[in-house]
């Protein structure tokens, strides 16, 4: 649907080193793009070489986490997103499923996280997705309509101004990825379920995206881009699923 942002954003989860970065971002710098936004979510640390590798470009440089506290404090360890914006950052990943799984993130803290990026001024790409028991036991809809429901309780009207990831836990680094309609059909649910922001709001596929699957998954009528991990890491995979959004 061209009425809405058409996205590929890499998540590179913990991955990386100045060596390897640098070869990789000045490959993304210099992608042809057709129809889709790029943005590329690096490892904090990595953040101002990646500021700089794509300055200039219309490469969009994301950070993975932040803080859901907005003020300055004893937070030890933490970033916050005032912090991200300093350095040049203009989105971050929000509900990650790796953060809800490993490090406790209820949808009530992703919703503050998602309510803190946007008041720092960057655009949270706010992940959903239900894990193989929940889809096995018929609960994919009723879990992501409660994840997005709590972003959604969070953010009022400002809701228009996020991307979603529907990212299923069981397709994310596993190499099995769901069929087209499987992500059709939670898209449309997604949709449904943002109102009247749905009509605004990009909704990005992730989970094993690969060169070879992308455009049929890109296809859908409401898949509007896609979350990309493990392929985001190697320039040639990347640069082919940007071209085939
Ligand atoms: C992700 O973690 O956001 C993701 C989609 O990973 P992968 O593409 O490796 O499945």
């Amino acid at each position: 649907n061209m009425s809405r942002a058409r996205w590929v954003v890499g998540n590179w989860k913990m991955n990386g080193s100045i060596a390897a970065n640098e070869a990789l971002l000045a490959a993304v710098r210099e992608l042809p793009r057709i129809g889709a936004n790029v943005g590329v979510c690096a490892p904090y640390v990595y953040l101002p070489q990646a500021v700089q590798a794509l300055d200039k470009s219309a490469v969009v440089v994301g950070a993975q986490d932040l803080s859901a506290h907005a003020a300055s404090g004893a937070f030890t360890g933490e970033v916050s997103g005032a912090m991200l914006a300093e350095v040049g950052v203009r989105q971050v990943i929000v509900g990650h499923s790796e953060r809800r799984q490993y490090h406790g993130e209820t949808d009530e803290i992703v919703a503050a996280k998602a309510l803190a990026a946007l008041g720092a001024g960057l655009v949270p790409i706010v992940c959903v997705g239900e894990t193989l028991v929940e889809r096995d036991a018929d609960q994919a809809f009723e879990v992501v309509n409660r994840q997005l429901g709590a972003v959604m309780a969070a953010l009022g009207e400002r809701i228009n101004e996020v991307l979603v990831a529907y990212e299923p836990v069981w397709a994310i680094g596993t190499g099995r990825t769901a069929s087209p309609e499987q992500a059709q059909e939670v898209h449309a649910s997604i949709r449904a379920k943002l109102g009247s922001a749905g009509a605004v709001v990009p909704v990005l596929y992730g989970g094993s995206v690969k060169a070879s699957n992308a455009s049929s998954i890109f296809a859908m009528s409401d898949v509007d881009g896609g979350l990309i991990g493990g392929a985001s890491l190697v320039a040639g995979d990347f640069a082919a699923i940007v071209a085939a959004l």
